[in-house]
């Protein structure tokens, strides 16, 4: 049985049981939980974790491609500036700055100052992901939440984007959860 790590934090509402890719499950609790209630729930819910981890099998092969961090931040740099540069344009937007980051939970994130941050790990996925991922962050200069407004003019732009989205659903996880040796 994997085990499991209790985090007690003053701040917590609710419980909250994680089982992310390539990390220790953990389950969150508000301070004021008894031990017995931290028992229960991970007797509860193990048969649920065991499943979440059934489902974590690697399909995308990112083990056999040689790929080094800094490599992959440089080359995620290019394609990345390269399509934001094109695709501003189509839009009629400017951004001040591109920032590669290496968030584990993030694809990409726009400011409201205008920098546009995207994860290197996306050089990794298809290139239609990509094309898809920025735009959707350039669509924030315009509309900075994910308002109805918002997806139309994502849905003018990229009328496929459900599929990049669902790639990202699918797979994202797998992808997010990547380390290179
Ligand atoms: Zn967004």
């Amino acid at each position: 049985m994997e085990p499991v790590e209790v985090r007690r934090s003053s701040r917590a509402r609710r419980w909250r049981l994680e089982v992310p890719w390539g990390a220790p499950a953990r389950l969150t609790v508000p301070s004021s939980a008894t031990r017995a209630d931290v028992e229960r729930v991970l007797t509860d819910r193990r048969s649920w974790i065991e499943e979440q981890r059934l489902r974590q099998v690697p399909r995308l092969g990112l083990e056999r491609l040689a790929v080094t961090e800094s490599d992959a931040r440089s080359r995620a740099r290019k394609v990345v500036s390269v399509l934001a540069e094109r695709e501003a344009e189509a839009l009629g937007v400017a951004y001040r700055r591109i920032r590669i980051g290496g968030q584990r939970t993030l694809w990409g994130s726009c400011s409201a100052r205008g920098t546009l941050s995207f994860n290197w790990r996306l050089v990794l996925a298809p290139a239609e992901v990509v094309d898809y991922v920025v735009v959707h962050e350039l669509c924030h200069l315009l509309v900075p939440n994910h308002s109805q407004s918002f997806w139309s003019l994502v849905e003018r732009h990229r009328p496929g984007w459900r599929e990049q989205r669902a790639w990202l659903r699918e797979y994202g996880p797998e992808l997010l959860a990547f380390k290179p040796n």
